[in-house]
């Protein structure tokens, strides 16, 4: 049985990507060393859409969204995390553990955030350094509206911090102009690499706030980062075969054209909603407008546990989809389609998922409806 991953991280990785995992190691204290990683720097800038360095830490995404608060703000700092789902939530215990002040701006699961109730939390707030913001909320496929918040932040002082660890590539990102201080990615979602590296761009006016910054670092410190990327050196020892990959994949994605892989994603969501649609299953997310390219939360039919979809999709058939996080947790099921996936991909994941509601007893449909519905669409 082959397997096939349709989560939102990890994804299916280029096979580039995978042979440069397998080569011999080399030293990182070299030009060779240097010369990649000076031009995955670069790349980065290119899928960043950012003229500010973007630094590399050895670590997933949620390593940068620590370091994010620990390098930018100081212990009692006043900060605004907006909240769409579990991953804003993670930014909110982030701030809590550094000591930060929490102002926090939530929305049920499933629905996106709206830049003007920022602007009344401002108007209400004094002395906000900070504005935390998930861009792509991978445990609900919404999308937030990152340049409507940047427009509210933009020539103020406060620091505009956004997850884009699932959002980037695969949804249109810009970190320079809307406005964003720090955005931070990470290797396993839409670069199609492996897990185990972060990403974070620092705007002129984060590189400043690093100076101010008292909460404890050393690892993670973005300043010690910073000051040896120009020669293309990491202050420790890298990941250096995670960044030959990334590279690698990264240079695929410059060859495809940056427009043209969210454009591939924008497709894929496409297919599957035209998918879920004739299944007769409901979106989690009610708001068409605001899903997300990366992935598709499904409510599981009356009756079958959402969990049992995941196990039997995997077990039986070979292709791993994503549980619901929280609260949702056997309520929904997720379908990923991020990274090195084609529409062929999608047709697999809806042949096995018509076969899993079968097994689980859901009838609803017509065999082969869903497929039929995604052909039809993509010989329009
Ligand atoms: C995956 C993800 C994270 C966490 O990343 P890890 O690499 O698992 O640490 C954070 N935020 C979002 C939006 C994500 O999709």
């Amino acid at each position: 049985m082959k397997n096939l991953l349709m989560t939102p991280g990890p994804t299916p990785i280029p096979e580039e990507a995978r042979f440069a995992m397998a080569k011999s190691i080399i030293h990182h204290r070299t030009d060779e060393y240097s010369e990649i990683f000076k031009e995955l720097s670069k790349n980065l800038k290119y899928l960043f859409k950012t003229e500010n360095p973007v630094i590399t830490l050895t670590s997933s995404g949620t390593g940068g969204m620590e370091a994010s608060v620990a390098n930018l703000f100081s212990k009692g700092d006043k900060v605004v995390v907006v909240s769409v789902g579990n991953f804003g939530e993670r930014f909110v215990k982030l701030c809590d553990i550094y000591g930060l002040e929490v102002v926090k701006l939530s929305y049920n699961w499933g629905e996106a955030a709206k830049a003007n109730d920022l602007k009344e939390v401002l108007a209400k707030e004094e002395g906000v350094k900070g504005v935390f913001l998930t861009h792509h909320e991978t445990s609900t496929g919404v999308l937030n509206d990152v340049k409507s918040f940047g427009e509210i932040l933009k020539g103020t002082d406060i620091l505009f911090v956004v997850d884009t660890i699932s959002g980037l590539i695969a949804n249109e990102f810009e970190t320079d102009n809307w406005g964003v201080d720090c955005a931070v990615a990470g290797s396993q979602k839409g670069f199609m690499a492996p897990p185990g590296l972060a990403f974070v761009s620092l705007s002129e006016k984060a590189q400043k706030a690093l100076d101010k910054s008292d909460l404890p670092k050393f690892y993670f410190s973005f300043k010690n980062t910073l000051n040896r990327l120009p020669e293309g050196q990491n202050p420790t020892t890298p990941a250096v075969n995670l960044i030959i990959a990334t590279n690698e994949a990264c240079k695929m994605l410059k060859k495809e054209g940056l427009e043209n892989v969210t454009a591939r994603h924008k497709n894929l969501k496409e297919a599957v909603a035209i998918g879920i649609k004739a299944l007769g299953l409901e979106f989690f997310v009610k708001d068409e407008a605001v899903r997300g390219n990366t992935v598709t939360a499904v409510v599981a039919p009356e009756g079958v546990d959402g969990q049992a979809v995941n196990n039997t999709m995997r077990d039986k058939y070979g292709i791993t989809i994503a549980g619901g996080q929280g609260a949702i947790k056997g309520k929904i099921f997720r379908l990923g389609h991020l990274g090195d996936v084609d529409r062929f991909d999608v047709l697999s994941l809806f042949s096995a998922l018509e076969m899993t509601l079968n097994d689980l007893g859901y009838k609803g449909f017509e065999a082969g409806s869903s497929l039929k519905a995604i052909q039809k669409y993509y010989l329009r």
